[in-house]
C-alpha cells in the first residue's frame, strides 16, 4: 500500500510538473489519508472482528446470545474514515438487546459501537 501511495504521488507529479510544494503537499495529504484508512482497516479487521469462540451472555437476562452475522461500521478518525466489520449478537429472549463485543483495538480508536 505504501509503495502504491508513492507511485500515485509520482504519477500525480508527472502530470503536474509545475506544481508548487504546497500543491504537492496537498496531494500527498490526500494520499496519506487513503493509505492510513486502508492500513487501519487491514490492521483492525485482520486482528479482531469481535467474533468469540463462545457466544457472550446477555447483559440483561444472562441468556446465551445468538451470533447474527457481521455489521459494517465506520470509525471517523484523525486520518480519515475507516470502515470496519464487527461481529453482531442478539439476545433471543430480550427483544432488541444487541451486543457488539468490544475489540480492544477498535475501542482504542474511540469509535462508537452503536
Ligand atoms: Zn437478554
Amino acid at each position: 500500500m505504501a509503495v502504491q501511495t508513492f507511485e500515485n504521488l509520482e504519477h500525480w507529479y508527472d502530470e503536474h510538473p509545475d506544481a508548487s510544494f504546497g500543491e504537492i503537499e496537498a496531494d500527498a495529504r490526500r494520499q496519506r489519508r487513503q493509505l492510513m484508512s486502508q492500513a487501519l482497516t487491514l490492521l483492525i479487521n485482520g486482528r479482531d472482528v469481535g467474533l468469540q469462540p463462545e457466544a457472550p451472555n446477555c447483559e440483561s437476562c444472562g441468556q446465551v446470545m445468538q451470533f447474527e452475522g457481521y455489521r459494517p461500521w465506520t470509525v471517523k478518525g484523525l486520518e480519515g474514515d475507516t470502515p470496519l466489520t464487527r461481529a453482531y449478537y442478539v439476545c433471543p429472549r430480550c427483544s432488541g438487546e444487541t451486543l457488539f463485543p468490544p475489540g480492544s483495538q477498535a475501542e482504542a480508536a474511540g469509535g462508537s459501537l452503536e
